[in-house]
C-alpha cells in the first residue's frame, strides 16, 4: 500500500468494514488470537510541558496534581503481578522529580520483586539516560510522535522540538529498548495526507508497537470545543497501521471505547491485539485525565482486569500466557 493508496482509503473508502475485515485477518495470521494484556499504572500527572491537547498541561490549574510514592508504585506492580499479568506500563508527565537514579531504583525494585515485563511511558530523555534505564532492566519505551506534520506539531507541543522526539526514538532503539510510538488522529488541522505519511513513518521507523487514539477536546486546554467524534477514523487509522504493519503489537485504546461503549471492542476487530487495563490505584485514577470521558474511573485493579478478561471471552479470543515481547525483533533474532 503505498501513500496514494492509504489517502484514498481514508478519504473516500466507502466500505470501511471490508478494510477492518482485511487487517483483522492480517492480525490474526501475523499474532493469533490472543490479546495481551497491559498493566497501565499512571504514577504521577505532574508535568513540566504544556501540549495544547493535554488535560495534564502544566498550565491547566484545574488539574489535582498526584505523584505515588515509590513503595506505593511497586505495591501496584505487585498487586498486577498477582492478577496474573506480564507487564506493567509506568506512565506519567513529564515529571522532574522522577530522575533517572529513582527510575533506576524503581525498575530495578520492580523486577526483583515481580517478573514483570517492564514499558516505560514517561517522555524525553537525554540520549545516555535511555541506555541506563534500559541497563536498569526496563523492556520498553513508549513515546508517541503525536504528527509527523513538524508545523502541527509546533503548535500543538510549542515546547517540544520536533526533530529531538525523533532523535529520541532511534536513542530509545538503539539503548536496546522496543520501540512504541503513535499519533492522535482527529487533531485540528490535521490533514489525510499528514496522517498517511505518519502510518508511513511507523513502517520506516520498525516500531514494535503503535498506539493510535482518537483525539478528544479537553475542556480545560486551548483545544476546548474543538471536539468532533473521530472514532471511526482512528479505528481506520488503526486497520491500515496493520495492514503496514503486521507485527506490530497493537492496543486498543481506552480513549476509543470513551467515545463508545464498544469502543475498545470495535479496534480489536480492526486490527488491534493489546488492552491496557488500567491499575492505577482509584483514588488517583479520575486526576489523570488526558482527555475527558475516560473509562473505568471507579473500577479497582483486579475489576478492570476482570473487564478485560470478559471481553477477551465474548470475542472468543485468548488471553496471552507469554510476555508479548516484539514479534519483529524475536524474527530478526532467528534470522527469519
Ligand atoms: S502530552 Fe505528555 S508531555 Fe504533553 S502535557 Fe500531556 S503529559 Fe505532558
Amino acid at each position: 500500500m503505498n501513500k496514494s493508496e492509504i489517502i484514498e482509503i481514508l478519504l473516500n473508502d466507502p466500505d470501511e468494514d471490508k478494510i477492518f475485515r482485511e487487517a483483522d485477518d492480517i492480525r490474526r495470521k501475523n499474532l493469533g488470537d490472543e490479546i495481551h494484556l497491559r498493566g497501565l499504572l499512571e504514577f504521577s500527572n505532574i508535568c513540566a510541558r504544556n501540549c495544547f491537547y493535554c488535560g495534564l498541561r502544566k498550565d491547566n490549574p484545574f488539574v489535582k496534581r498526584y505523584r505515588l510514592k515509590e513503595d506505593e508504585i511497586l505495591a501496584c506492580c505487585v498487586q498486577g503481578w498477582q492478577l496474573g499479568l506480564k507487564s506493567v506500563v509506568l506512565q506519567s508527565g513529564e515529571d522532574g522529580y522522577f530522575n533517572i537514579s529513582r527510575m533506576e531504583n524503581l525498575i530495578s525494585q520492580i523486577k526483583s520483586a515481580t517478573k514483570l515485563a517492564v514499558t516505560l511511558s514517561t517522555g524525553e530523555l537525554a540520549r545516555a539516560d535511555y541506555f541506563r534505564l534500559k541497563e536498569a532492566g526496563a523492556d520498553r519505551f513508549f513515546m508517541r510522535f503525536e504528527t509527523s506534520d513538524p508545523l502541527l506539531f509546533s503548535k500543538y507541543k510549542p515546547d517540544s522540538s520536533y526533530i529531538r522526539r525523533f532523535d529520541c526514538l532511534r536513542w530509545m532503539r538503539e539503548a536496546g529498548f522496543q520501540v512504541g510510538s503513535g499519533i492522535m488522529v482527529g487533531l485540528p488541522g490535521q490533514s489525510v495526507k499528514s496522517i498517511a505519511r505518519d502510518i508511513m513513518l511507523f513502517k520506516e521507523l520498525e516500531l514494535d508497537m503503535i498506539g493510535i487514539g482518537p483525539f478528544i477536546a479537553h475542556p480545560d486546554t486551548p483545544l476546548a470545543g474543538s471536539n468532533k467524534n473521530n472514532l471511526k477514523a482512528a479505528l481506520k487509522v488503526l486497520a491500515v497501521a496493520r495492514i503496514l504493519c503486521p507485527k506490530a503489537h497493537m492496543p486498543a485504546a481506552s480513549a476509543m471505547e470513551a467515545l463508545s461503549e464498544q469502543g475498545r471492542e470495535m479496534a480489536l476487530r480492526a486490527g488491534a491485539n493489546v488492552i491496557m487495563p488500567n491499575i492505577t490505584p482509584e483514588k488517583y485514577r479520575g486526576d489523570y485525565l488526558l482527555y475527558p470521558g475516560k473509562i473505568a474511573l471507579s473500577q479497582s485493579p483486579l475489576e478492570t482486569v476482570q473487564s478485560a478478561r470478559e471481553l477477551i471471552k465474548k470475542m472468543g479470543r485468548k488471553e496471552a500466557q507469554d510476555y508479548g515481547h516484539s514479534l519483529r525483533r524475536q524474527n530478526e533474532r532467528e534470522g527469519a
